[in-house]
């Protein structure tokens, strides 16, 4: 054993870790990024911005003119407080770190790798319930669950990654109203599904909602927004570490935010892409394909994997899931710009042998 072999927190050692696959010249369908960058037109403005940012200095700690341009694009409410973190992971690790240690993390399966992976780094248990054939919840197994077990976290993706799909909001008041459990709605995908758990947070005081900009352009930045109550997140802002947003995601964010139109058409974009993605590749037999409310599809068939190396072999780079996992028979599809998305399509098509 190596040194670090032996120094290590034995459950550290023994975890794999998370793998970004090599996507060098490849199209990059695999990780719900936008495919649009910064407009030109807007370029020589946004290097003017960086330019004058000081690098010398330390960031604003408390990124107020950020906390103002993220109210603004995200309509958050005067009334509620906001904590912005190293991308939303990075909220996810605060909440977990606020727990005790043996505390249980739940959330539903499948769902985001990072609930469970967090909570076995800051040493807590995790449950993932297991989601119906639909990928909808079952609330009285979930009830059960959480009336035996006693989660401290409950993390709900809203709309769920990888299934697409954003689970009935009647049900999720249930889940909150039942447990002393802080609820985490986790909306990464809110520009594509337009529904939200804000408006509740008056509602209940043990319920927070999560964001990011990593899903509608800016993936690059590393920036997550958690909104709670000001009380909420007056107390969790005490784990943040000072400094956590960089001066460069500062300036870049505040400047780039501020194009609230641009970024709204580039959601309108991609959901009217989903639509068109998602009826052509319904048209395919051999293919069970999934409502999505999300930037993303998810597609069942046969010798997954054969497809799945096909794409591969023609420079296109998807998700698929271990072979173990629940998901073996899945691939999730990133949606794109027309252009991109055709030249998938055009894949899966010849796979089958359709064009
Ligand atoms: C992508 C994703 C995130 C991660 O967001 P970052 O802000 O990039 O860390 C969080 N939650 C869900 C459900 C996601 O799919």
């Amino acid at each position: 054993m190596t040194f670090i072999e032996q120094w290590l927190r034995t459950d550290i050692r023994d975890i794999k870790a998370y793998n970004v696959p090599s996507s060098k010249n490849m199209l990059k369908l695999d990780a719900m990024e936008s495919p649009f960058g910064i407009p030109e037109n807007l370029q020589p403005d946004f290097l003017d911005c960086l330019k004058r940012a000081q690098v010398n200095r330390y960031p604003d700690a408390n990124a107020e003119e950020l906390n103002t341009t993220i109210r603004s694009l995200m309509d958050i409410p005067n009334d509620l407080g906001v904590l912005l973190g190293n991308g939303s992971d990075e909220l996810i690790q605060l909440l977990a770190m606020a727990c005790n240690s043996g505390d249980l993390i739940m959330s539903f399966e499948p769902s985001f790798v990072m609930y469970e992976m967090i909570s076995k780094f800051t040493h807590l248990n995790y449950e993932g319930i297991s989601l119906n054939e639909n990928f909808e919840i079952d609330l009285d197994i979930t009830v059960k669950s959480i009336t035996s077990k006693k989660p401290k976290l409950i993390f709900i993706a809203y709309p769920n990654n990888p299934t697409g799909n954003s689970f009935d909001n009647e049900v999720i008041k249930e889940i909150i109203k039942s447990t002393d459990a802080l609820v985490v709605l986790d909306e990464a995908y809110y520009a594509y599904s337009e529904k939200s758990f804000i408006d509740e947070i008056s509602n209940f005081p043990n319920l927070i909602v999560l964001r990011t900009i990593s899903k509608i352009g800016f993936a690059g930045l590393r920036l997550g927004i958690l909104v709670g109550s000001q009380g909420t997140i007056e107390q969790l802002n005490k784990l943040r570490l000072p400094y956590n947003i960089n001066i460069l995601t500062q300036a870049s964010a505040n400047f780039l935010l501020k194009e609230k139109k641009n970024i709204h058409n580039n959601a309108k974009t991609i959901i009217d892409e989903r639509g068109r993605v998602f009826k052509e590749l319904s048209l395919i037999s051999q293919l069970t394909v999934f409502p999505s409310q999300a930037n993303f599809i998810l597609v069942k068939a046969d010798n997954i994997n054969s497809l799945n190396e096909f794409l591969k072999s023609h420079g296109i780079l998807v998700k698929s899931f271990k072979d173990g996992s629940k998901l073996k028979n899945f691939l999730r599809i990133t949606i794109s710009k027309l252009q991109e998305n055709n030249t998938f399509l055009n894949c899966i098509k010849d796979y089958y042998g359709k064009s």
